[in-house]
């Protein structure tokens, strides 16, 4: 092999969900929200002058709406573009012992692939037979701490007393949760941060502001860890933060209501149709999520999600140990959703 071939870093990526270019498709396979963001959200066409400097790196406006939100201090804040952002730059930064980091073995499918990528050494402890988290099995030496909650792509909610018996049980290192789909229920371990310096909440303006699109992020912590993350941040890339994303996702946070309201919707949504597939023969784990998991008592998970998808409705499978039986199925608008059920009831005929 040439001698350049050996220096380059291999990694195997994080497959995403597919972005389809059709149209007439409904698409139900990378958890957005069916619903716009905020009318508050406008796209600032009339200043385009103002791309032509260098946004804030601090991006301040974001951060002070979001430390006013959340009521804690703008030095507690951190934000990124995307989760996916602030958890690699997280890994980057509190991931730097020899020691394993933990991470369950069904949960959201980068966190190998950053610690592949960093070359952080991880464990994967086993989810139990009820696809839930097995506290004790966090007891052990570890170099850190990470996992989403409610977890992906179960969407099952640990209660929040477990939570934080794993912070407790592990002060020598950091713990992050990803709380991307905590607005969809369940508590969120935010209040925790005063108790425990070694707990990072992570969050998603994605999924419950439905801003996917614009690539917005952040990290709540104590004030030492946010400098942590802004220091490897700015010897990274210092405007990482475009001036849209600031001012829009600032615009978003602004808007309880409409956010309420939305979340409210897909929550309905999302027990309606579980209550529609259970009587075609599907069971749903318990969903704290925009999302569901569900299999067939008959029908393998890969056959529906095929036949799904030639008939334009998109969901996603996971071809992995474990949950190869399972669809991932987001939850759109109540049409979207009764246009599935139309589908799965002919289907499932068959
Ligand atoms: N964490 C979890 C558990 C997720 O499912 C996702 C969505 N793919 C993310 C983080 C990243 O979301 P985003 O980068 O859009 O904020």
């Amino acid at each position: 092999m040439t001698a350049w071939r050996e220096n380059i870093r291999r990694v195997t990526p994080y497959v995403p969900g597919e972005q389809p270019k059709d149209t007439g498709i409904i698409k139900l396979n990378t958890n957005e929200n069916p619903y716009g963001p905020s009318p508050r959200v406008k796209v600032i066409n009339e200043n385009m002058d103002m791309l032509r400097l260098y946004p804030d790196p601090t991006a301040s406006l974001l951060v002070d709406e979001l430390a006013r939100y959340h009521g804690v201090d703008s030095s507690q804040v951190f934000v990124g573009v995307g989760s996916d952002d602030v958890l690699a730059m997280s890994f980057m930064t509190f991931f730097n012992s020899e020691k394993p980091i933990l991470f369950p073995d069904i949960t959201y499918s980068f966190y190998d692939v950053w610690a592949e990528l960093f070359r952080i050494p991880y464990e994967r402890p086993a989810l139990d037979e009820n696809f839930r988290l097995v506290k004790e099995d966090y007891d052990k030496e570890n170099g850190g701490i990470v996992f989403p909650n409610p977890n992906a792509p179960t969407g099952i909610y640990e209660p929040l007393d477990n939570i934080e018996e794993i912070i407790k049980n592990n002060l020598s290192s950091i713990v992050i949760v990803d709380e991307a789909y905590i607005d969809f229920g369940g508590e969120t371990a935010l209040p925790l941060i005063d108790q425990y310096d070694n707990l990072v909440v992570v969050r998603t303006f994605s999924k419950s502001r439905s801003m996917a699109g614009l690539r917005i992020g952040y990290a709540i912590s104590n004030s030492e860890l946010i400098k942590a993350l802004n220091d490897v941040k700015y010897s990274y890339n210092s405007y990482t933060m475009n001036r849209p994303s600031i001012i829009m996702g600032a615009e978003s946070v602004k808007d309880e209501e409409y956010f309420r309201k939305t979340v409210e919707k897909v929550i309905h949504t999302r027990e309606k149709f579980v209550e529609d597939i259970k009587s075609l023969g599907f069971s749903c784990l318990p969903s704290s999520a925009n999302f569901v998991f569900a299999t067939h008592e008959r029908i393998p998970a890969k056959e529906i999600f095929e036949a799904a998808k030639k008939a334009k409705i998109y969901v996603r499978y996971f071809d992995a140990p474990r949950i190869n039986n399972y669809l991932r199925i987001s939850i759109g608008t109540d049409e979207e959703m009764a246009a599935f059920v139309s589908f799965l009831k002919e289907y499932t005929k068959l």
